[in-house]
Formats: C-alpha cells, sequence, structure tokens
C-alpha cells in the first residue's frame, strides 16, 4: 500500500489508535478506571464493571463518552489525576513519528482532529510533544460534533477550508471513517492494529495500515 502524494493537498489524522498506541486509552477505561471505581466505592470489581458497561455502550459516539469533565461529575473522580497516574503507557505507534515528518514534507497542511478531551490532548502532548507535526489541532469538542457526526466535517471545513477530494484521512474508529467517507474525504485508511495488546475486533471496510514504513 503506498499514498499517492500527489493526489493528496491536507492530511487529516486522529491520535489515539492512529498515532498513539490505544493500549494507553483500552487500559484506562477497561482495567484501571473500573478498579479505582471499585475501591472508592467499597464495590466488587464485578459490581463495578457492571454499573460502567452500560454507560460506555449508551455514551459512545457522543461527545458525552469523549469528555472528561463529564466522566468526573458523574463518578465522582478526578479523571485527569488518574490518567496521570497510568501516563507512562502513554506511546507512538510504530515508526508513527517517521510518518508524520513524511506528512509534514508532503503537504503543508497536517491537521490533528480527534475526539479526545482538550485535557487528554495536553497530557499526550506533555508526553510525546506530538503537537509539533501539526499545522492545527482540532479538539471536537471545540466543535460541537463527534467526529461520527456529518456536523463536525461541516464545522472544521468552517475553521480552515480544504478540498475534501484531496485529503488523506486516517483513524481507527469504523464509524468515524463512515462518517468521513459521507462527507466526501477522497483518500482514507484504517489501521490494522489500534492497540499493541490486543487483536483488531473485526477488520475495517478501509484499506488498512499495517505498519506506516509501507
Ligand atoms: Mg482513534
Amino acid at each position: 500500500m503506498r499514498i499517492d502524494w500527489s493526489q493528496i493537498e491536507t492530511v487529516l489524522l486522529d491520535m489515539d489508535g492512529t498515532l498513539l498506541d490505544l493500549h494507553f486509552d483500552h487500559h484506562f477505561w477497561c482495567d484501571y478506571l473500573p478498579k479505582v471505581f471499585a475501591e472508592e466505592r467499597d464495590w466488587s470489581l464485578e459490581r463495578s464493571h457492571a454499573y460502567l458497561a452500560p454507560l460506555f455502550t449508551q455514551w459512545a459516539g457522543t461527545l458525552k463518552w469523549y469528555c472528561v469533565d463529564n466522566w468526573s461529575q458523574y463518578l465522582g473522580l478526578d479523571i485527569m489525576s488518574l490518567k496521570r497516574n497510568v501516563s507512562e503507557r502513554i506511546a507512538y505507534r510504530p515508526k508513527a513519528q517517521d510518518f508524520l515528518r513524511v506528512c509534514q514534507r508532503e503537504t503543508g497542511d497536517v491537521r490533528m482532529i480527534t475526539n479526545g478531551h482538550r485535557k487528554v490532548l495536553d497530557l499526550k502532548i506533555e508526553i510525546t510533544q506530538i503537537d509539533q507535526y501539526f499545522d492545527q489541532m482540532i479538539c471536537s469538542h471545540e466543535l460541537n460534533h463527534p467526529k461520527e457526526d456529518q456536523g463536525f466535517w461541516h464545522a472544521l471545513q468552517e475553521t480552515v477550508p480544504f478540498d475534501p477530494s484531496r485529503a488523506l484521512f486516517i483513524d481507527d474508529s469504523e464509524a468515524v471513517l463512515n462518517s468521513a467517507a459521507d462527507y466526501g474525504i477522497g483518500h482514507i485508511y484504517s489501521i490494522a492494529r489500534p492497540d499493541s495488546k490486543r487483536e483488531r475486533d473485526q477488520p475495517s471496510a478501509f484499506p488498512m495500515i499495517e505498519e506506516f514504513c509501507e
């Protein structure tokens, strides 16, 4: 798989699971948070998981799910300080920085578009200095729509206009990729292994990048 850079004017990149290893986020939400929440309430781990699971399902793909302030308030926990406790797990995916340098060299317009909250983005910048590779970094909260919604793409277009047909977009979420395709993004790729410690649940309908060295 090779990207034809002569066709690309704008690069739009997801962060978690695309440039950074999704292991940190999986570990935080599926292991660490349920454990801390159980301890806080003096519950069993099973009861904690049983309480959280319906919230994960109900809020999936919405700004509520991506909002750390919402979670802090709802669970009565300081989510950001908990994230800091396990921040040593924040790491680039293999060759991600090499790929980012190629994006910078080949186009003058490299943008991060993340559903992650700005507070989490700031923590990840602190650990990885990933901001050095981008002309623009957008958190979907700031556009009032998650990437799953068409409203996001229209709002993104209003920040700095771009030609969707000449845009490259890479993300590990199938719902988000479908949303990008609906909007008319011309070059769309998924990620074969967003979490270095887990297999993908199911293959993507979009071409999947195995390793950025391709
Ligand atoms: Mg992602």
